[in-house]
């Protein structure tokens, strides 16, 4: 398999040089150049196999070069139990007539990230491993992403985590996640500044070639392939746990910021995966849902960009909607670079309302949208528990809010649980009135002993701090 560009560059590469690199030279997005088309026999062996087996599977389509029994084995030890909490990995359960949950949020952060992150931490050290490399991941977090990055890569040969956050502005539970982890490889760095102040040093030692080049830097975002295909393996299980036969369509609700997570269930549903709609469920930062509507695509200032009850979906602009933009423009290049380089760079929004090809994002990709508000959140929260006894976390209520506004008789709709309630606790609280259950391996993580530096809104003094701890 080979990968391309979504903005036309003419190379084409390999997985394992994909795995390790962000954009493409031409800012593109890389994408696989064909989907592998899933035949109702190949389902049907599917369906009987456990998660890790399936993400052989599946992964092998896309990855040629990793021996197989390598890649097996990769898959092996990263999906098990022990980490994830089941034999099921996802266990799906019946919420209502019709209407599913998925857990993928019992690994090790309680976030759906670790389903990804997880597998990540492995291919990498397999593959700096093999080329005798080191890689230092800089990155930079509000919460949930650079947690998942921590435990998947925490103890990993060849790899070390710089992760910058804004001094004293994640939750207790979320600063207690990360700064106990006592591994030498894991350096959290808080800075005295906002979540753009970390951004920005991000980008600014990214764009110093000569520093990132020496320190070998590189970084985990979502627009990286391989936690993008990674996600395609629980669509399936989601569906083969949904439905008795694979001549049955199964429709998911995503709650949705960067995209990354509903589009690997576009990928998913054009490998031939009885997907009939995809629901991308937005908060009140609703540029996607924006999108979906009118065919409008306005990414928002950061002034506009509002701060709400689930902040992993406060997004200006969603990083990983470019790839689905190819597909729908029928993976003609030169157009998608005129939407993206020319009306998105210079006026920061392109328009295909008038264009043949919105009607198609629902009519042939099978999506729909919904956008909810802290008021919404709060009475999902409230109807879980009172109707279910379940709790959810605001992300997966803004799913089940929009699930519900998308029901089709007959149709199972599963929606995806994207994070556990303890993570956000305090809008629980403010829902019901009390803390929600903590996984026991959490009690009292805010007591012990934290491993962080804290750093200037400086890039150079982040440089200084990545250049003493590389040796
Ligand atoms: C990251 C995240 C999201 C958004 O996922 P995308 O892949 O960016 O669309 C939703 N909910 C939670 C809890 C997250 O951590």
């Amino acid at each position: 398999m080979n990968y391309l560009s979504t903005r036309g560059h003419p190379d084409r590469k390999r997985f394992c040089e994909i795995l390790l690199e962000g954009l493409a030279p031409d800012g593109g997005l890389y994408l696989p150049e064909h989907y592998p088309q899933v035949d109702t026999a190949t389902l049907a062996k599917w369906r009987e196999l456990p998660y890790a087996e399936l993400a052989f599977e599946i992964l092998s389509l896309y990855i040629d070069d990793i021996p197989p029994a390598d890649l097996k084995a990769i898959c092996a030890r990263t999906y098990t139990a022990e980490v994830f909490g089941s034999d099921e990995i996802v266990p799906l359960r019946e919420l209502e007539d019709g209407v599913y949950l998925e857990a993928l949020s019992n690994g090790p952060t309680l976030a759906f990230k670790d389903m990804a992150m997880q597998l990540l931490g492995n291919l990498f050290e397999y593959e700096l491993a093999r080329r005798g490399a080191e890689l230092n991941i800089l990155g930079a977090t509000s919460g949930d992403t650079g947690s998942a990055a921590e435990y998947a890569m925490r103890g990993k040969k060849g790899v070390r985590v710089f992760m910058t956050s804004p001094d004293g502005r994640m939750s207790p539970f979320q600063q207690a996640q990360m700064f106990s982890l006592q591994d030498q490889n894991i350096h959290n760095i808080a800075i005295s500044g906002v979540f753009d102040d970390c951004q920005d040093i991000v980008k600014a030692v990214s764009n110093d070639l000569g520093f990132k080049r020496k320190y070998r830097i590189g970084t985990v975002n979502s627009i990286n392939w391989a936690r993008l295909l990674a996600q395609v393996v629980y669509y399936f299980a989601g569906y083969f746990q949904a439905t008795a036969s694979n001549d049955k369509p199964v429709s998911f609700t995503v709650p949705s910021g960067n995209f990354g997570n509903v589009c690997a269930g576009h990928v998913a549903r054009m490998m031939g995966l009885p997907i009939q709609t995809l629901v991308v469920a937005t908060n009140e930062n609703d540029v996607l849902d924006e999108f979906f509507r009118t065919g409008i695509y306005r990414v928002r200032a950061a002034a506009d960009t509002h701060e709400t009850s689930s902040p992993s979906m406060d997004i200006s602009k969603a990083s990983n909607f470019e790839r689905f933009v190819f597909d729908l423009v029928g993976r003609d290049a030169g157009r998608l670079r005129s939407l993206f380089v020319d009306d998105l760079g210079r006026q920061g929004r392109f328009d295909l309302s008038a264009d043949p090809a919105f009607r198609q994002a629902a009519e042939r990709f099978g999506f729909k949208s919904s956008r909810s508000t802290h008021a919404d959140r709060l009475a999902t929260i409230r109807d879980t528990d009172k109707r279910f006894a379940t709790l959810v976390d605001p992300h997966t209520a803004d799913g089940l809010k929009a699930a519900r506004e998308h029901l089709a008789p007959g149709v199972p709709m599963v929606v995806l649980e994207t994070a556990l309630p303890i993570k956000f606790a305090a809008t629980l609280v403010e829902a019901l009135g009390h803390e929600p259950a903590r996984p026991a391996r959490f009690e009292g993580i805010e007591a012990l002993p934290k491993r962080v530096v804290k750093l200037p809104a400086d890039a150079e003094a982040v440089k200084a701090y990545i250049a003493q701890n590389c040796d």
